[in-house]
């Protein structure tokens, strides 16, 4: 890429403010579309953030990504996928939600999952999907920017269309925190597909410190199912997905979509 790449600090402590984000990128469209002013993309991204009660978050988020996909050419969309108070987080569910919702506004055909808290460093890790799906978030500071493990999958990852397809989403059955990654990941597998991992010097990123959240606490109720993933992933997933929108709001920095995803049974 041209002059002016590289890395930069991210500032998770940054006063920031909506009406500032919104000035600062006039030519973002209403619902957080973009599109090169000079050229056409050749992919489509839909980028889909599960949420709940991480208004912080998401406006250091939109602060350093929305001038990030911009300078990186992006013809984009993003969706925030909002889960109503009562029940427990379950982030893959709303990951599916995203796709399936995102699909009707256009014609998409790259996804990208990401958690709100997480912010590449580097403006040379591209956002964009590859032959195989794409782990992004593969050099966190929170993890000394290594792999905590070899098989993680976590954090954000990028599917093509076909990709996400041919294993069916993620699972829905994920309540609480944890292990919807890793079963992610064996779908992967047991689909034939590779990860593919951008050179962690480039693809250093920041996890916004928090605590783990209310209604988020990691049961381990769903943990067997890890392993199940070449056995039930054309059962759950896209295919058995079920929900209610409660509200569909088209703000102008992102598209916020309030959903219904029902409880463990
Ligand atoms: N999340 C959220 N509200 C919650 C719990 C989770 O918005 O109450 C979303 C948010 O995008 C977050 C992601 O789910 O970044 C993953 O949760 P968490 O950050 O707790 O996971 P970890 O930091 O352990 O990877
Ligand atoms: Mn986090």
């Amino acid at each position: 890429m041209g002059e002016g790449y590289g890395s930069y600090i991210v500032d998770a402590k940054k006063n920031v403010s909506i009406p500032n984000i919104i000035s600062e990128n006039s030519h973002v469209q209403e619902g957080g579309r973009g599109k090169p002013q000079f050229c056409k993309a050749k992919q489509k991204i839909a980028i889909i953030i599960p949420f709940r009660n991480r208004e912080p978050h998401l406006t250091i988020w939109l602060q350093y990504m929305l001038p990030f996909l911009q300078k990186q050419q992006g013809d984009f969309g993003i969706y925030v996928v909002e889960q109503i108070r009562n029940t427990t987080f379950n982030r893959a569910k709303l990951m599916n939600v995203g796709f399936s919702e995102a699909k009707k506004d256009y014609d998409y055909n790259c996804f990208i999952f990401s958690d709100v808290d997480i912010i590449p460093m580097n403006d040379r890790n591209l956002y964009r999907c590859s032959e195989n799906p794409k782990h992004m978030a593969n050099s966190l500071d929170k993890f000394n920017f290594r792999l905590p493990y070899e098989t993680i999958f976590g954090g954000v990852v990028a599917f093509t269309k076909e990709q996400f397809l041919k294993i069916n989403g993620f699972s829905n059955r994920f309540w609480g925190w944890g292990g919807e990654d890793d079963e992610l990941y064996n779908r992967i597998v047991a689909a034939g597909m590779k990860i593919e991992r951008p050179d962690p010097e480039i693809a250093r990123s920041t996890m916004i410190f928090h605590n783990r959240d209310t209604g988020n606490e990691a049961t381990g109720k769903s943990f067997g199912l890890i392993n199940k993933a070449a056995q039930f992933m054309h059962l759950d997933g896209l295919s058995s997905l079920k929900y209610d929108v409660i509200k569909h709001t088209r703000h102008k920095l992102y598209t916020n979509i309030t959903v219904n995803i029902g409880t463990q049974l």
